[in-house]
């Protein structure tokens, strides 16, 4: 079953290159450290909440330079080890979102294009969660077939109008409240989706968590 094997033999694959190669900073490059000193002191979560279409939004990390590199690294470049150095920043704002006392709330992944599963064969989101040690529930959400998420050369309205209708809810979630997950907020049109697609099946979205925004998203708060 090539299909089923591709994926693992590709992390396998990934890894035992990682092993060989030398290695340099995911966010400056500097030499022979997977992450250097100073750009783990970038990588310290620093939660941030603002309001996206009535959507509570909690982001850890800004999404530039450095820390840029680095989601880069972890997400494009198939550094699987980064996760490690990420997760506790998901795993903060998870905790600003849902403090302790907080009801029982399930948090949901956004699930990976078809088509940046194919490359990678590895669900970033839910590996980071995993990283993170907050359990994050995987395949509640799919993207519906044939519909393409690269919105790289979209505006914000033409990614909104892009995005609309792309994720189905696969469960019936009558009654639950909810929490959705992401690695990058750029516009908020992938979690207003996904919120769409969740309260369409019952949920009560509370509040999104996404492990870093870029300034852009910061602005577009409203
Ligand atoms: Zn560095």
């Amino acid at each position: 079953m090539p299909l089923v094997l591709r994926p693992a033999i590709a992390v396998a694959l990934r890894g035992a290159l990682a092993a060989v190669s030398p290695v340099s900073c995911a966010g400056c490059g500097a030499p022979d450290l997977e992450v250097c000193d100073s750009c783990r002191l970038l990588l310290r979560p620093r939660p941030v909440e603002a309001v996206h279409a009535g959507l509570r939004v909690v982001t850890a990390l800004r999404y530039e330079f450095e820390v840029r590199e680095a989601v880069l690294a972890y997400k494009q470049r198939g550094r699987l080890r980064l996760a490690a150095e990420l997760g506790p920043a998901l795993r903060a704002a998870v905790e600003v979102a849902l403090p302790a006392g907080s009801p029982p709330t399930a948090l949901v992944a956004v699930p990976p294009s078809p088509s940046g599963r194919r490359r990678r064969g590895w669900d970033p989101v839910t590996t980071l969660a995993r990283a993170a040690r907050v359990s994050a529930s995987p395949g509640v959400l799919v993207v519906r077939p044939g519909r393409s998420s690269s919105q790289k050369r979209l505006d914000r309205e033409q990614r909104a109008r892009a995005r609309r209708g792309s994720l189905r809810c696969r469960v019936d979630l009558t009654g639950h409240r909810v929490v959705v997950l992401d690695d990058v907020l750029t516009t908020g049109s992938t979690v207003q989706e996904a919120r769409r697609a969740l309260e369409d099946a019952g949920a009560e979205v509370v509040a999104a968590v996404c492990l870093a925004s870029t300034p852009l998203a910061s602005h577009a708060a409203s």
